[in-house]
């Protein structure tokens, strides 16, 4: 079983502390700004971005606080080189402070390199990237980046995009919201 990556956070959605190897993962992933020291006693919506996205993990926090059983919910939590399949863990105790746990289960090489980059701010072409599956809508259809940049634009291999859920993901959500509220 592979590591996992944890942190918690207060009633009011602010982060309170964070696992062991968070440190390390944030380094790891060049995620300097995510070090403790710099996270500690933010909201966590601070660090999400987008509207549609904000929504979606406030949605979140509310089913796991809604329910008796941890919420899971799989993701990708890709690198340039790898497409790393995730599993969140959400979990509510009697306080109201939330705990999600992160899990790697698998990694796929990519066939090329992909830089993703936040556009700072939205044109009309931008692309939309779900930020659960890390698929990219362009042209109406959420695809892999890959498939963008070799179809599209192979020279430049940096995707500027805004961040967006996907609606194979959104019902993801609404299923295990479904399952609570029948
Ligand atoms: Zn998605």
């Amino acid at each position: 079983m592979t590591e996992l990556i944890n942190f918690w956070l207060n009633a009011q959605d602010q982060i309170v502390s964070v696992g062991r190897d968070w440190e390390r993962c944030a380094n790891e992933n060049g995620g300097h700004e995510l070090t403790c020291s710099r996270i500690i006693g933010r909201p966590l919506l601070e660090f999400v971005s987008g509207k549609v996205t904000r929504t979606f993990v406030q949605s979140l926090l509310q089913l796991a606080r809604d329910s008796v059983k941890p919420i899971e919910l799989d993701y990708r939590c890709d690198s340039p080189l790898l497409r790393r399949y995730t599993r969140m863990r959400v979990v509510s105790d009697a306080s109201g402070g939330v705990l999600f746990s992160h899990q790697t289960l698998r990694t796929e090489k990519r066939s090329c390199p992909v830089r993703i980059a936040l556009a700072s701010q939205r044109g009309h072409h931008t692309p939309i990237r779900c930020s659960m599956c890390n698929r990219v809508k362009l042209a109406n259809a959420w695809l892999e980046p890959e498939h963008h940049l070799q179809s599209g634009a192979p020279d430049s291999p940096q995707m500027w995009v805004i961040y967006g859920i996907c609606n194979a993901c959104a019902l993801q959500l609404r299923l295990l919201t479904g399952d609570l509220n029948p």
